[in-house]
């Protein structure tokens, strides 16, 4: 299975590549292994970039950079509109390789890489949209305006979780914006990368227009640190956990460059007494089960209402019990594994600190073990919160499929519980009545405080239209669609004189003579 989907995507054929041999978990220096984590064995080897083949990439993308900047925008919509095209004819293969490569459902997969399509098209129309407003000036015989002018190469670091629709949302915009993107992957998705560069810069060599969709590959302590000190780079948009943005933040910050921050959640959904169950429970299962809790959106921690409390989680329990956990490839699969082990001890290690912080297991709290579950499997867990108690566990975000559940009376209290975390990215309320759901979403800014905001939906699985992101420890970045293209853009103001007399603003007279 793993080498026809190589060979389908090309993989076979590229330089990065190492296919033989895998068998062996101590790969020769300079080469990372791709493990499938299903099974916990490889899949390929990939070479690293050094220093050298680093900077060489780096001066591609600077010098791709001017020659893409002077390609008129709606022009770079078109060689968009042909990579975006290209990437329906592989949606079910780089899926595929999405699924196998970081294990999440074959269904996940190919709606990941549905996204990157999704948002190739919103970049396409954008490319005749890259407005800026004309104001009226003060002067008389003058006039002011803003346009947006390219940036510049831009610097993408993203998470292991979404390999493709990451970059996807960075280099769709940023390439009809006019610049160039140098993508540095995890290293635990690297297949993903290779295959997903190649297809979009293969589409805009083939249209005449090189290097503006550049890879490189290579440890966080000298690839990703080399990028993000890059004065050539003014932006880094990096996701990821809130540690690596902490890190890249403030290195990027002292050199006074931007940074696009996509950082972890705690996420919470809300639960009325008078809310549709049905609903509740669909959007409380696909957030906490879904992607085996491995979304930067997943649903974390439940606060239902003491009146419906019991019922909700009575159902929840009777799901996760009958999940279906295996082979990510296999259509009856709900829940894959997580990445790797150490994902897998870190899910043990926060269920053994609940335990000891008084809560209660309902459901899971181990491993998942068995035939096809050799890879790094756990059982999906629901926690019950103990009333009355600190509980701070529960605001870590763990990477797993682990959901704690709390009860409320008000829903101010609610409110208040669902804030209560350090980061600030995906929110929602189960509810029919129109004051609880105003409440959430308080004009006032008194509601959620978080970048998204749902209601009667869960935390998970954003459209690609609104902007994307999140406040607090998050990061503030927001990415996607609404107007995040600005980010990747430098603005300018202009003001253009076309009278006979120098008038200063404010009415400054300022007489030589
Ligand atoms: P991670 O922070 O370990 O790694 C993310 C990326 O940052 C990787 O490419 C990694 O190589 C790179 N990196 C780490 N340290 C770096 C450094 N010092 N210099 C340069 N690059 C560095 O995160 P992960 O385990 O891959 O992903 C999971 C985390 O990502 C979770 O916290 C999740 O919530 C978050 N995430 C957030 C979003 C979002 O949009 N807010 C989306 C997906 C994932």
């Amino acid at each position: 299975m793993s080498m026809k989907l190589l060979r389908q995507l090309g993989l076979d054929n590229d330089d990065r590549v190492v296919l033989e041999p895998v068998g062996d978990e101590t790969p020769e220096k300079g080469i990372v292994l791709s493990m499938n984590p299903a099974t916990g064995t490889p899949i390929a080897g990939v070479r690293l970039d050094t220093a050298d083949s680093d900077e060489k990439t780096m001066a591609e993308a600077v010098a791709g950079f001017d020659r893409w900047r002077r390609i008129p925008a709606p022009v770079r919509g078109q060689v968009v509109r042909e990579i975006g095209n290209e990437y329906r004819k592989y949606l079910e293969p780089l899926g595929e390789l999405v699924a196998l490569e970081v294990g999440k459902i074959r269904a996940e997969g190919i709606g990941e890489v549905q996204e990157t399509v999704d948002i190739a098209d919103f970049a396409v129309g954008l490319s005749r949209q890259l407005y800026g407003k004309t104001m009226p000036s003060e002067r008389p015989e003058h006039r002011m305006y803003e346009q947006w002018l390219p940036l510049g190469p831009i610097g993408v670091i993203s998470a292991f979780n979404f390999p493709n629709a990451v970059w996807g949302w960075n280099a769709m915009l940023g390439a009809v914006c006019g610049d160039v993107t140098v993508w540095k992957p995890s290293l635990f998705a690297p297949l993903t990368a290779i295959a997903t560069n190649a297809i979009a810069e293969r589409v805009a060599a083939d249209m005449g227009y090189k290097d503006i969709f550049k890879l490189v590959i290579g440890t966080d302590e000298e690839i990703g640190d080399r990028l993000i000190h890059d004065g050539r780079i003014p932006l880094i948009s990096a996701t990821g956990s809130c540690r690596m943005g902490r890190i890249v933040g403030s290195v990027v910050a002292k050199r006074l460059g931007r940074c696009l921050l996509e950082l972890g959640g705690n996420n919470a959904i809300i639960v009325e007494g008078d809310a549709d169950l049905d609903l509740a429970f669909e959007g409380i299962f696909f957030g906490a089960v879904g992607t085996a809790g491995q979304r930067c959106t997943s649903t974390r921690r439940l606060i239902a209402h003491e009146s419906i409390v019991e019922p909700l989680t009575d159902r929840l329990v009777s799901a996760y019990g009958k999940v279906n956990i295996g082979d990510p490839l296999n259509p009856d699969t709900l829940v894959g594994p997580l990445i790797n082990e150490r994902s897998v001890e870190q899910f043990l290690r926060a269920i053994a600190k609940a335990k000891e912080q008084g809560g209660e297991v309902l459901v899971g709290g181990d491993r998942a073990t068995g035939d096809g579950l050799g890879g790094h499997f756990v059982q999906p867990t629901i926690i019950r919160v103990p009333a009355d108690k600190p509980f701070p566990i529960a605001h870590e975000e763990t990477f797993a499929p682990i959901l704690y559940i709390f009860s409320y009376k008000t829903i101010d209290e609610a409110i208040a519980m669902q804030n209560d975390a350090d980061q600030g990215l995906s929110s929602a309320i189960f509810t029919s009545g129109v004051r609880a759901a105003e409440k959430f979403l308080s004009p006032a800014g008194a509601g959620s405080d978080c970048g998204l905001a749902y209601v009667n939906l869960g935390t998970s699985g954003a459209e690609i239209g609104g902007a994307f992101g999140g406040e607090k420890d998050t990061g503030g970045g927001r990415e996607s669609g609404s107007d995040s293209w600005k980010q990747y853009m430098r603005r300018q103001t202009v003001t253009i004189n076309y009278g006979e007399s120098m008038r200063l603003a404010q009415g400054i007279e300022f007489g030589a003579s």
